[in-house]
C-alpha cells in the first residue's frame, strides 16, 4: 500500500433557485445547475436528463411557432417548463448523493452509535432504496405531467412549493427546503 496516499477534495453546491435568465436565452444544465457528490454515480445521468428535457421543450417551442400550449409562447416560458420538470428531481439527487456519502462512510447521524455489522445492514438497505428512484424515473411521463398541470409564474409546477424541494443540509440528510 502507498505510504503517502494523496487526498482529493470532492465538492457539491447548494441548490439554485433558478436555472434560466435573460428571457430563456441563458439556461443552465448539468453540473453548472446542480453539481453533486459522486456517491450515487448520478451526476452525468442527471445532466443527460436535463439535455433530454431541454431538447424536447425547445423542439416543441420551435415547432409550435408561438401557437397552442402557453408553455411555448416564448423562450422564457419554454425554459420555465424545463426548469419545472428538472429542478426538483436534480436537487433531490444532490441531497441524496450527500446522504449516500455519509451512509457509505457510516457517518449518517443515526449510524454513529451503531456497530459495524448493524451499519452494513443499513448500507445495503438504503443503497437499494436510493438507487431505485434514481434509475427508474420515466422522464417523458414527468415532462408530460408538469406540462399538463401548468406552471406558477416563477416556473415551478402548480401545487409544488418550496417545501417540496430538497434541501442539502450540512449533516447530509435530505430534507425539505427551509
Ligand atoms: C470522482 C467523480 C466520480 C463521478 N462518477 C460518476 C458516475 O459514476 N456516474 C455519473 O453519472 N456521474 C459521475 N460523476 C459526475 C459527472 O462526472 C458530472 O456530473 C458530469 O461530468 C457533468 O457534466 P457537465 O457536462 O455538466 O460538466 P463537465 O463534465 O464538467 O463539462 C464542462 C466542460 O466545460 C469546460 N469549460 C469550463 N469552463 C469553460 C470555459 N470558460 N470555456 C470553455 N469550456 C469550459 C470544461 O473544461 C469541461 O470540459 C462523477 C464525478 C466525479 C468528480
Amino acid at each position: 500500500m502507498n505510504e503517502r496516499p494523496s487526498k482529493w477534495s470532492i465538492n457539491d453546491r447548494e441548490p439554485l433557485d433558478r436555472w434560466h435568465w435573460m428571457g430563456g436565452k441563458v439556461v443552465l444544465l448539468g453540473d453548472a445547475a446542480h453539481a453533486m457528490l459522486p456517491h450515487l454515480g448520478a451526476g452525468a445521468g442527471q445532466s443527460l436528463e436535463d439535455g433530454w428535457v431541454l431538447g424536447r421543450a425547445v423542439g416543441e417551442y420551435l415547432r409550435s411557432d408561438g401557437q397552442g400550449s402557453s408553455h411555448f409562447e416564448s423562450l422564457e416560458s419554454t425554459a420555465a417548463l424545463y426548469q419545472a420538470v428538472r429542478l426538483p428531481r436534480a436537487q433531490k439527487t444532490q441531497a441524496t448523493s450527500r446522504a449516500a456519502g455519509d451512509t457509505y462512510e457510516m457517518q449518517a447521524p443515526d449510524m454513529l452509535e451503531k456497530s459495524f455489522e448493524e451499519c452494513c445492514g443499513l448500507i445495503a438497505e438504503r443503497t437499494r432504496e436510493m438507487m431505485k428512484w434514481v434509475w427508474e424515473e420515466d422522464l417523458d411521463a414527468a415532462y408530460e405531467k408538469v406540462s399538463d398541470e401548468g406552471l406558477h409564474a416563477e416556473g415551478r409546477p402548480n401545487g409544488e412549493d418550496s417545501q417540496q424541494r430538497a434541501h442539502i443540509s450540512t449533516d447530509g440528510e435530505a430534507r425539505p427546503a427551509p
